[in-house]
């Protein structure tokens, strides 16, 4: 039996998809270049990012991001209580995995709270790559919901 309950029932993920992106420094070269390779993917849907994340994205990209501030200033943290607010339906956070981060514990929080409520969540470019091919990104999805 799940220690986890939810009082009310999760919505399911629409067609319509808002994402979430967040990348570390050294990965921000790297998701630049995946979404700019997925830019018609991408533009049927709300993007929402950390600060410097969502500002290189914007810049280099040109679809609109809707910015959290940066992420050791609290922008990870942004992030997930959007996804307790079923207002994030996916996330892709490519964190860096030979570097320590001083917003560490906000970074597992993050990951944490996107594996309790059932997004999908892609922490590297072979991940991301599967789900941005996946034909439930232009379609409705229904979570499964955790009940006691
Ligand atoms: P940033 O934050 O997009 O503002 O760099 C990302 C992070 O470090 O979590």
């Amino acid at each position: 039996m799940s220690i986890i309950t939810f009082d009310h029932p999760l919505s399911p993920l629409p067609a319509k998809k808002r994402i979430a992106l967040v990348a570390h420094d050294a990965k921000k070269r790297e998701m630049c270049d995946w979404v700019k390779k997925h830019r018609d993917v991408f533009a049927q849907h709300d993007l929402h990012a950390t600060g410097t994340t969502g500002a290189l994205l914007e810049k280099e990209t040109g679809l609109p991001v809707k910015r959290c501030l940066s992420g050791p200033l609290g922008g990870d943290q942004q992030i997930g209580a959007m996804i307790v607010e079923e207002k994030i339906d996916l996330l892709f956070f490519f964190w860096d995995p030979l570097t320590s981060q001083p917003h560490d514990p906000d970074v597992k929080a993050l990951l944490r709270i996107a594996a309790l409520y059932e997004i999908p969540i892609a922490c590297n470019r072979a991940s991301a790559e599967f789900i941005i091919s996946s034909e439930l990104m232009a379609k409705s999805y229904a979570r499964r919901v955790e009940k006691a």
